[in-house]
């Protein structure tokens, strides 16, 4: 019964919060995706900037050797002197070749007088291999614009080996119009690139050149240790490329720790929600066993009340009637009919008792007084009742028990509660022990039966109010399931408790612990 609106509360609750914090856990995770690419493409950006702006810097520096060795060359009388000078101020370049445009006149530049003859047979060799790019040169310079064309690297081996070369037409030469330049890359980064690297990259980035045919590290600042996602080639040197990293922390690092915390943000907020989920459903699920217990309830009750009224009432119409075969029946009725009323009594008075005690109205009235005397006078005036029913109390004492606190009233309304119970639920078992003992400065009253027993998992609900054991013989008899609820809150009123050791099938006992002061 309860099991089935318990099911759709869950799938409810589960629609409500369970679907949504997936649907916002998947948009989360696709955003963190999301936000890791527009971070790479914000780091491509930048390295594409960076690069520029190292790009724009040679270009800038090939057009100021371009107009310095073209007015070199104008300069006819101081050539030598200038060429020199310029060779000085520019370590990266190893040698000049002046070419005329048909390949036949030239002259060659350079410090390293020694190999000269032999590289200038080399050059002159690549240069009538780049025709191409040649005549390219000299349809640029009659429309006014003198370009400049990297090479790359001329020869793998041999006295230009892994060096690089330049084209451009001299501006103002006549003899001598095609400039050739051979650069030594790792000069030309290290030394003049550097400084530009250097100012772009600031504290934030580490900037690293590589040559790209030898896959060879050229360190400009610090080395970057760790492999470099991106490259881009140089202008200049188109075999030799530019890698860029964030100083400390890489982007992908960023990305990767930020994709990391939020993901743990998000699992600790679905986590929390899961456990709020969880409590609501922990809260539902009482509230609807509440709510079946307190239907228990009241069909218990009126069953209960029921039977002693249907009895009053058919021995008060029989009395009235005179249907009484003799003095001695009519004595039967009339004792049957205070003993249903008083039974009537005692589960009004239990359910005013409990109602009384919800509203926090009951007052105890506690004074020193010896318990002994008051389960003595219970016992007595029960005796009746029990042995009515067939039942044998065993009653022991120790002696000079102290007095303690406690209100009257109250305590037998406890102690009867446990003896009805142990009447109960005896199961034909008709011994009963009542002990009052003291333990330190502890004074107990104990109630033990022989009867049906109490499972450990039941013991735990038993002091909740309206909880009857569901199952079996127990439920048979008939309870309002408050009696033990009452006596626990009685207990504890009194500083004391109520403890159970039970075992189905053995019998329970009940113990009501007082405190000396
Ligand atoms: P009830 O009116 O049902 O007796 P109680 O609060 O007195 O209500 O007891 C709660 C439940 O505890 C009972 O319904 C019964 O299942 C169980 N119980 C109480 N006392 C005993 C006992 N002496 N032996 C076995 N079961 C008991």
């Amino acid at each position: 019964m309860v099991k089935k609106p318990l099911n759709k509360i869950l799938l409810l609750l589960l629609a409500v919060f369970l679907l949504p914090v997936c649907i916002f856990t998947v948009f989360q995770v696709s955003t963190l995706n999301e936000n890791e690419r527009v971070i790479t493409e914000i780091y491509d950006k930048q390295l594409e900037a960076i690069l520029f702006s190292v790009n724009q810097y040679s270009q800038d520096l090939v057009d100021a050797w371009a107009k310095d060795l073209s007015e070199a060359q104008a300069d006819t009388l101081n050539t030598k002197e200038r060429v020199n000078e310029f060779l000085l101020q520019n370590e990266a370049v190893q040698y000049i070749l002046w070419v005329d445009t048909t390949l036949s006149e030239h002259l060659i530049w350079s410090f390293e007088k020694e190999s000269t003859k032999e590289v200038e047979v080399v050059l002159l060799d690549t240069l009538f291999q780049k025709k191409e790019q040649l005549a390219r040169l000299t349809t640029y310079q009659k429309e006014g614009y003198i370009r400049k064309e990297p090479l790359g690297t001329l020869h793998t081996k041999g006295v230009l080996a892994n060096q690089s070369g330049l084209i451009f037409m001299l501006d103002r030469g006549r003899n001598y119009q095609i400039c050739m330049l051979v650069l030594n890359p790792g000069s030309f980064i290290t030394k003049t690139l550097a400084q530009k690297i250097q100012s772009v990259a600031q504290e934030n980035f580490i900037i690293s050149a590589y040559d790209d045919a030898n896959d060879v590290q050229i360190t400009v600042m610090d080395s970057i240790a760790v492999p470099v996602p991106n490259k881009r080639p140089l202008w200049l040197l188109p075999d030799y490329s530019l890698g860029i990293v964030l100083k400390g922390e890489t982007i992908e690092d960023l990305a990767k720790r930020r994709t990391i915390n939020n993901l743990l943000i998000l699992l600790g907020v679905d986590l929390i929600l899961l456990i709020g989920l969880w409590l609501i459903y922990r809260n539902i699920k009482r509230e609807i066993k509440l709510a079946q217990i307190k239907t228990d309830f009241v069909s218990n009750v009126s069953h209960e009340i029921r039977t002693p009224l249907a009895l009053i009432s058919m021995f008060a119409e029989t009395l009235e009637m005179d249907r009484a075969a003799s003095e001695q029946k009519k004595k039967e009725y009339y004792s049957i009919i205070r003993h249903e009323a008083n039974r009537l009594a005692s589960i009004v008075n239990k359910i005013l008792s409990f109602s009384k005690m919800e509203a926090g109205k009951i007052n105890y009235e506690l004074e020193p007084a010896s318990l002994t005397n008051l389960v003595e006078e219970i016992i007595n005036t029960y005796d009746y009742h029990l042995k009515s029913k067939g039942f044998q109390c065993h009653y022991s004492a120790a002696k000079d028990l102290p007095e303690v606190r406690i209100d009257k009233n109250a305590i037998s309304e406890a102690v009867i509660n446990l003896l009805d119970n142990a009447i109960k639920y005896s199961n034909g078992s008709k011994e009963i022990e009542v002990r009052l003992r003291q333990v330190g400065n502890e004074v107990f009253v104990e109630v033990q039966d022989h009867g049906l027993g109490i499972s450990a998992e039941d013991q735990k609900y038993i002091f909740d109010k309206f909880y009857r054991v569901p199952s079996g013989a127990v439920h048979n008899t008939k309870g309002t399931g408050l009696g033990l609820t009452l006596v626990s809150s009685i207990m504890q009123a009194h500083q004391g408790s109520v403890k159970i050791e039970s075992q189905p099938g053995l019998g329970s006992t009940f113990k009501l612990v007082f405190p000396v002061d």
